[in-house]
């Protein structure tokens, strides 16, 4: 069965960053449905200031153009903070038999420990790294990232979960804090922004309305 893509963050705003290393994971493992899922209240940082239902309008807008790309709205429905493992779960249940594989950033599979119930993550998923402009690998390999980059694609296809792999995607050099801090300043289309997503901003008055960028 075909593996499902699993893209969770908070999405404040949702940049090319998170779109074109993407497709770049799914061209490279075939993998043609990956799920977006921004989350309501994160349980590892602080909540962001922009309504979740601004972050899942932009994010339905600038995924509008991909049909593989599929906005999730699981964590913003769902009551409290949003943790991925619960999340995952409820996949699982949806698919009992397609593998799950969640996508991060290198800086975020760096923090994975930081998760609530982390070690359950690779019971019910694999991992997919991707590398990102600034996040480093420690210089000292740890022996799990030293198997990620041996591991072949296809086992993405052969397991429902426990596998890490890693992905070489484009680097794009964008952050949604350096966009947040730009258009706070007054920058109405900083680059890195889906057009439909910088009308959208600009509508709602979004970030300029919060005054310093958090
Ligand atoms: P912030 O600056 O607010 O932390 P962000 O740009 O890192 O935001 P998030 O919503 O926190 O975006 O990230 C969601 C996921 O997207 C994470 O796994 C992160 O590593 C990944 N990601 C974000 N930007 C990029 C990028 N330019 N290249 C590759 N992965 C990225």
């Amino acid at each position: 069965m075909k593996p499902i893509g699993v893209f969770g963050g908070t999405f404040d705003p949702i940049h090319i960053g998170h779109i074109y290393p993407i497709l770049d994971v799914c061209e490279i493992t075939g993998i043609d449905e990956v799920r977006y899922i921004p989350n309501a209240r994160p349980g590892h940082r602080p909540t962001p200031r922009t309504d979740p239902n601004h972050r899942w309008n932009m994010t339905v807008l600038a995924l509008e153009d991909y049909p593989q790309l599929v906005a999730d709205d699981r964590e913003i429905k769902r009551p409290g903070k949003s943790f991925m493992v619960p999340t995952l779960r409820s996949l699982r249940t949806e698919n009992p038999f397609r593998p799950l594989c969640l996508i991060l950033g290198m800086d975020a599979f760096l923090q994975i420990r930081n998760w609530y119930w982390w070690a359950d993550v690779l019971r019910l998923s694999n991992i997919i790294v991707m590398n990102r402009p600034g996040a480093k690998i420690p210089n000292v390999l740890p022996v799990w990232w030293e198997q990620a980059l041996q591991t072949q694609n296809r086992i993405l296809y052969e397991r429902l979960a426990g596998n890490i792999v890693h992905v070489d995607v484009s680097f794009i050099d964008v952050s949604a804090t350096r966009l947040r801090v730009s258009m706070s300043r007054g920058d109405e289309s900083p680059e890195g922004l889906p057009e439909s997503v910088a009308q959208y901003i600009a509508q709602h008055q979004i970030y300029t309305a919060q005054g310093v960028a958090a």
